[in-house]
């Protein structure tokens, strides 16, 4: 007897949504095993989708090839999991191949059947030997004792039937909530898994720590497994086996985690809920956040057609001081629940707000004399101040003030990045650095100057600026940097983050990274020099980026209500900004994010933006800007007839702020639809189209195409 599965492998991105290849077999294939099939001249992984008895219409024998192997010994990816891929393909426009197998460690692909058997040998042993370890009968909590607001919240999340968000100040104790949650979860169920998503794991390696230091002694070394793009090939797939075959019982992970294998799966966390780097900025550009929401919702489903406790779920949970704006929207309309915990652990008070109106400052002053003399004199009393500046290098622009010149990419609209401290001019679009010319490259004046400043000059200035302040010990007052510059090499950011734990440094000087989820004990100080930039940029969410990172970063400021107090100090967040009346400081003076939310929400609904109207983006990548705007033009019109076509707003074709990167050009054609089944059932017909437009003579010299679904950024 012969069997046809349809496999999926991994296909370019557009060859269909829902395309698989039909191969022959002897053997009946559960769907979700993993095989090794044939496809042109090379042999490649595939899942087996289905497994009829009889060949699709019109395909004879002749015409398929047979499965070359089966990956024996790893059990099949379950329905569940299968559901989500198929998910995710559909909704972001992606083919099911290119999803499924991008969701699988790399290295699965380049294993034989006996490598891989010889690779679960080996992780079978260690389980066994760890096995003796752990006392999962112990059923004492492991931590502190919870707060009447963490307890509730906890109670809460642990009865709630919609998603939650767990709003909650920064410092109140979100992270203990996680790890109680996580510990019912997994003493509750032998077989239960949990999921933990963080925006960058590398960034806070301290809740790495905190979850290991918890669990690991519950339920032994090979509990607990990281999944992000940082590790290397062969942690990876040990990563996703131990979560495939159920070993692990915690995955904490990157946007990548959301689809890993996680049979057991009965609890995902998404910590930091509103940070973009949840979403995707390339391949399938997928929300880990929202894809997270929807396989709770599956997860939950299968649970309860199995039948069993008739009470079984898989939660989830978003958690954030500064919820997107989408989230709260949810909330507010009861499809999630939210559990608030405004109080910070230890009864601390969140920093207050100190606006440095730079209209009455020096000319040309990068730090405010106040800022800096207020800094001093908590270094002096042994406190700890952070300085956050969205821009590395030293000046974001090298200029001659004789002819003009600017040190602009060649190969992109951007201009390249001075630093200083190796004399390069880099650009951080396309990465083309060379060194700093001595005198101009167009008129030969010597005098070229920095225009605007970036973190290396802000620590050089701050250097000299705090130069005769000293510590308690009488030491001097030592100013650090952390970007993604000073953080290149591998251990330095760990190195980093451990002088700031110990306080050998006072100051801290960093881009965005510093603001994210540290607990530094001993910062009283944090100060956002540039916040202007957020509030008039042309992009509409940048208020809301702006008023979360400045909450974020304050956040940093007095979580140790008892060191402040001994102090007889009070946290601040310090602003410098040439707007001060703006509305958006006056609800961050409150730490008012329902208020803040309320107005951002009211302007996008007035402007039918979402969460109240649906976006997607079709976007081009040409030789020429003229190719890529055609071809978008070419899509709207060729989009004529098509089914809620008439439900569905097309915009003209325009070039990406950043239009040519790297020499291609780039731009986009905003999709607006007044729901999301419109948008979607538009997307659908359309596709066949987009790839039929790639042949059209005036896209010539088009390089790619890509949807961009719930786009982050317009
Ligand atoms: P968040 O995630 O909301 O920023 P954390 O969970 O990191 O807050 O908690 C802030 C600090 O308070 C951490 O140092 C944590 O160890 C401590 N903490 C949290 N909950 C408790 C508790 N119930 N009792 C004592 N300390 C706690
Ligand atoms: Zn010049
Ligand atoms: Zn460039």
């Amino acid at each position: 007897m012969a069997f046809w599965p349809s496999v999926v492998v991994a296909t370019p991105a557009h060859s269909g949504v829902g395309a698989s290849l039909t191969y022959r077999s002897e053997l009946s294939l559960t769907p979700g095993t993993l095989v090794r099939v044939p496809l042109g001249a090379r042999e490649v992984l595939g899942v087996v989708w289905e497994c009829p008895d009889e060949p699709p219409e019109g395909l004879t024998e002749a015409q398929t090839k047979a499965v070359a192997g089966v990956l024996e010994g790893l059990p099949p990816l379950n329905a569940r999991w299968r559901q989500l891929v198929r998910f995710a393909a559909q909704y972001y426009q992606r083919s099911l191949g290119e999803v499924a197998l991008a969701a699988l460690p790399p290295q699965l692909r380049d294993l034989n059947a006996v490598q891989l058997a010889r690779r679960l040998k080996k992780k079978e042993k260690q389980q066994a030997t760890r096995a003796v370890e752990p006392a999962p009968e112990d059923t004492t909590a492991a931590g502190p004792e919870l707060s009447d607001e963490q307890r509730e919240a906890l109670q809460a999340l642990e009865a709630a039937q919609a998603p939650v968000l767990l709003y909650g100040a920064t410092g109140s104790g979100k992270t203990e909530v996680y790890l109680q949650a996580t510990q019912h979860v997994l003493q509750a169920h032998a077989d239960a898994q949990v999921l933990v998503m963080v925006p960058e794991i590398n960034l806070t390696p301290q809740l790495e720590a905190r979850f290991r230091e918890r669990f690991e002694p519950l339920f032994g070394a090979g509990a607990l497994v990281c999944l992000h793009s940082g590790m290397t090939p062969a942690q990876r797939l040990n990563g996703w086996l131990a979560a495939h075959t159920g070993q692990a019982r915690i995955v904490l992970g990157t946007r990548m985690a959301v689809l890993a294998s996680l049979p057991g799966l009965r609890l995902i966390v998404v910590d930091e809920e509103h940070d973009p780097s949840y979403k995707s900025q390339e391949g399938a550009r997928y929300s880990a956040r929202d894809l997270a929401v929807y396989r709770a919702k599956v997860e939950t489903e299968a649970l309860a057609a199995e039948g069993g406790d008739p009470a079984a779920r898989c939660r989830v949970v978003l958690g954030s001081a500064t919820p997107s704006l989408e989230t709260w929207h949810a909330a507010e309309q009861g499809r999630y629940l939210r559990l608030a915990m405004p109080a910070r652990i230890g009864g601390g008070a969140l920093p207050r707000l100190r606006l440095v109106d730079m209209n009455n400052q020096p000319k040309g002053a990068v730090l405010a004399p106040p800022l800096v003399a207020a800094m001093a004199e908590r270094i002096a009393r042994g406190e700890q101040c952070m300085v956050l500046l969205n821009r590395r290098g030293y000046a974001p622009v090298l200029a001659c003030h004789d002819c003009g010149w600017k040190s602009a990419c060649p190969h992109c609209s951007a201009f390249r990045v001075f630093h200083k401290l190796d004399r390069t001019l880099r650009c951080h679009h396309c990465g083309f650095t060379e060194r700093v010319p001595r005198a101009c490259p167009e008129c030969g004046n010597l005098d070229i100057a920095p225009i605007g400043k970036g973190t290396e000059q802000v620590e050089e200035q701050l250097a000299g600026l705090l130069a005769d302040v000293k510590r308690p010990d009488g030491g001097p007052a030592r100013v650090a940097r952390m970007d993604a510059d000073s953080t290149r090499l591998k251990g330095s950011l760990e190195q980093q983050l451990a002088t700031m734990h110990s306080g050998e440094v006072d100051v801290l000087v960093g881009t965005q990274m510093i603001a994210k989820g540290h607990d530094f004990r001993r910062i009283t100080l944090v100060a956002g020099i540039n916040a202007d930039s957020g509030l008039f940029a042309s992009d509409y969410r940048a208020p809301e980026r702006l008023f979360a990172l400045l909450l974020q970063a304050g956040g940093r400021a007095g979580r140790d209500a008892a060191f402040v107090s001994s102090q007889g100090s009070q946290s601040e967040l310090w602003v410098q900004t040439w707007t001060p009346q703006h509305p958006l400081f006056a609800a961050l003076r409150q730490h008012d994010f329902p208020a803040f939310a309320a107005q951002q929400l009211a302007e996008r609904e007035s402007a039918g933006m979402p969460p109240f109207g649906h976006q997607a983006l079709l976007r081009a990548d040409a030789k020429t800007q003229q190719a890529a705007q055609a071809y978008l033009n070419a899509a709207a019109q060729a989009a004529d007839g098509l089914p809620h076509r008439d439900e569905i707003t097309l915009y003209p074709a325009v070039p990406l702020t950043i239009q040519r990167v790297a020499n291609v050009e780039r731009a986009q054609l905003l999709v607006e639809a007044v729901s999301r089944g419109a948008l979607q059932r538009f997307l659908n017909a359309w596709q066949p189209v987009l790839l039929e437009c790639r042949s059209l003579p005036q896209a010539r010299g088009l390089v790619r195409f890509a949807v961009d679904v719930d786009p982050l950024s317009i």
